[in-house]
This record gives structure tokens, C-alpha cells and sequence, in this order.
């Protein structure tokens, strides 16, 4: 399935009720030849208004992160495992989850990176594709906020360009 054809789908989307609280779907950016793919949990006001992921604090942070281990924001595709806004950025609900999980998979398997780096206990959930590695890593909001949590969220980040 052509990128188009999946973006207007998950634009489109009704498969849960997130859709009615959210001005866009953010659907995910970046290279469609990325070796590298980070999943997010779900888009957050910020996101919603621009329509693009990671694009407030956390992702700033995030893109800090990648920079100081050479990596290029620009040549990793960013998606969330969720791609509405949720109310008051609740946590996914397992239902929303499993509704929006197949477009996430539907985009590993058109890109076919090497990593999938799966950030946060939500991201954690989702099913897996044969071909890539999977890493596990906490959420870069967590890792912003809690000491522990940002050296593991260091350490799994330095990991990757070996990966690659
Ligand atoms: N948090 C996420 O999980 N995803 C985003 O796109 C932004 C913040």
C-alpha cells in the first residue's frame, strides 16, 4: 500500500472515538527509506494543532538526544502508536490501541527499517514485524522529568547507530 493511500486512511480514521476530539490525525513524518523508526504514544495538543509528531517539549528533547548521538531528526521516520490526540492526554485506551496499531505496522512494513524503537509502556504494546530490531526505551517525556529514567532513555538512544 502506497504512503498516500495509508496517510488518507489514518486521516480518515473513525475506528475509535478519538477522531471527534482531535483538528488533525498525525499520521507520522520523515523518510520513507529511514533505517530508523521512532514510536511515540500519541499525538499531544501541540501535535494536533500542527498535524506533525514530536514537534513540543518532548520533542525537542528528543531531537536533542538524537543530535548528540548523530542522528539526524531528519532521517528518522516519527510516528506515535496512537495517531489522534486523546482527552487531556489520558493514556490510550487498550480498544484505541489495537484500532490504530495496524497503520503503525502498515508503515514498518512499507519502510522497512532496521530499528524500531518503541518509546514509553504504551509504544511497548504494540504487535511487532519480523525484520526490524525492536528496542524498548521509556517515553522522552518520562525521561525529561525523572533522573532514572532519562539514563536509561541515554543509554538505549546511544545504543542505536550502532544498530544502524
Ligand atoms: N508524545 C508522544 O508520545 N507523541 C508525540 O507526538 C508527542 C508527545
Amino acid at each position: 500500500m502506497a504512503i498516500d493511500k495509508l496517510n488518507q486512511q489514518i486521516c480518515n480514521c473513525r475506528k475509535c472515538r478519538l477522531w471527534r476530539g482531535a483538528k488533525n490525525a498525525v499520521a507520522g513524518e520523515g523518510p520513507l527509506n529511514a533505517k530508523l523508526v521512532l514510536v511515540g504514544q500519541n499525538p499531544g495538543s501541540e501535535e494536533d494543532k500542527t498535524g506533525k509528531p514530536f514537534v513540543g517539549r518532548a520533542g525537542k528533547f528528543l531531537n536533542k538526544v538524537l543530535a548528540e548521538n548523530g542522528i539526524n531528526r531528519e532521517e528518522v521516520f516519527v510516528t506515535n502508536i496512537v495517531k489522534h490526540v486523546t482527552p487531556q492526554n489520558r493514556k490510550p485506551f487498550l480498544d484505541e490501541i489495537e484500532a490504530c496499531a495496524p497503520y503503525m505496522i502498515a508503515q514498518i512494513n512499507l519502510i522497512k527499517p532496521k530499528v524500531v524503537v518503541l518509546m514509553g509502556a504504551v509504544a511497548w504494546q504494540s504487535p511487532k514485524v519480523e525484520g526490524p530490531i525492536y528496542v524498548e526505551t521509556v517515553h522522552p517525556s518520562a525521561a525529561m522529568r525523572f533522573t532514572k529514567m532519562r539514563k536509561r532513555f541515554l543509554e538505549d538512544i546511544g545504543q542505536l547507530k550502532k544498530l544502524l
